[in-house]
């Protein structure tokens, strides 16, 4: 399951955001996912709660955002959004586009509480 992987990926990035900022528990993690890179919410998240049992992540909300694609058409140049796949040059419907944004995830905050000791 490529979610698995993903979440998998994520906790490396989330524990050291976490140990970076003190935090003894995540209540919630806001995320950035770009519409390529083919993200089931609910399995992200359920991929997620089961590798987060019992560490300062267990029961964190996860929110996603999406990000459209961005790409410039390889036919005629027009630089373009799509927030859906397949999709097409609006200009001149060609599918053939450099993508230049949408493949991504980004973990953009994290809310949580802070070790108070500091
Ligand atoms: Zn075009």
């Amino acid at each position: 399951m490529h979610e698995l992987a993903l979440a998998q990926e994520m906790l490396v990035i989330l524990n050291e955001e976490a140990a970076r900022h003190r935090l003894k528990k995540v209540t919630g993690i806001t995320l950035e996912v770009g519409v390529l890179a083919n993200v089931v919410p609910e399995a992200l998240s359920f991929a997620f709660e089961a590798l987060t049992g019992d560490t300062i992540f267990e029961g964190a909300t996860l929110v996603l955002h999406k990000i459209p694609v961005k790409a410039v058409c390889q036919d005629c140049g027009e630089s373009y959004t799509a927030l859906q796949i397949p999709f097409f040059c609006p200009q001149c419907k060609s599918n053939k586009a450099s993508i230049l944004a949408g493949t991504e995830l980004h973990i953009v905050n994290l809310m949580g509480e802070a070790h108070d000791d500091y």
